[in-house]
């Protein structure tokens, strides 16, 4: 299928592949000795390889229970059998995590959904040594229960989510309250402490 997609876009555009570390289902599935063979041999034919591992509960599950780059005894090894970048995922909730997956070699890009969504500004607070600054994402998986029930998504640590379009929330500058002298914080896990810290002074 990638051939022929090849064969269809030329080199107009760049081609992704997805590839499940282990898709733990036995002889019915990709293994990870598998996977690395199946890279081996069409090392070259996407533009660039992503790889994440098995179902939704494999591949992102919550910090209670995985640990942050679970994936990387997965994945460690994968980049030397092909020419083309490797992107992973895997929970890399730390931005030191990420830059040890690069510098190790491990990864060529950081796939990074729900630290994003914690904070849309981490790879610029990266590139700007602000680490401090950065509003990480704690693996609760809140966010994905708003998936799961089909109702809108929200984050434990970035109160603006979902919120910016609708609202015309901004994760950085929080709106100043008004004129009135009472702020009414619903909610008390972090985001309304943070609110009730931020809120007030349009931080
Ligand atoms: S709700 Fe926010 S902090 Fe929790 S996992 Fe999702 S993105 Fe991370």
């Amino acid at each position: 299928m990638v051939a022929d997609i090849r064969d269809a876009v030329g080199d107009t555009m760049a081609i992704t592949m997805r590839v499940s570390l282990d898709e733990h289902i036995g002889n019915l599935g990709f293994s990870n000795a598998g996977v690395r063979e199946f890279v081996e041999l069409n090392g070259d034919l996407p533009d660039l390889w992503d790889l994440a591992q098995g179902a939704w509960e494999d591949c992102s599950g919550p910090s209670r229970f995985k640990e942050e780059a679970a994936q990387e005894v997965l994945v460690c090894g994968i980049r030397a059998l092909s020419s083309k970048p490797v992107a992973g995922v895997g929970r890399f909730t730390s931005p030191d995590v990420m830059a040890r997956m690069i510098r190790k070699g491990v990864l060529d890009f950081i796939g990074c959904a729900r630290p994003s969504m914690a904070d849309p500004f981490i790879p610029k607070k990266i590139d700007e040594g602000r680490v401090e600054d950065i509003r990480e994402c704690i693996g609760c998986n809140i966010c994905i229960t708003g998936d799961m029930t089909m109702s809108i998504s929200r984050c434990t640590q970035n109160p603006t989510f979902m919120e910016e379009w609708r609202k015309g929330w901004h994760p950085e500058k929080m709106n100043a309250k008004g004129d009135s002298s009472t702020v009414l914080i619903v909610g008390s896990g972090p985001t309304g402490p943070e609110a009730a810290r931020a809120v007030p002074a349009g931080l």
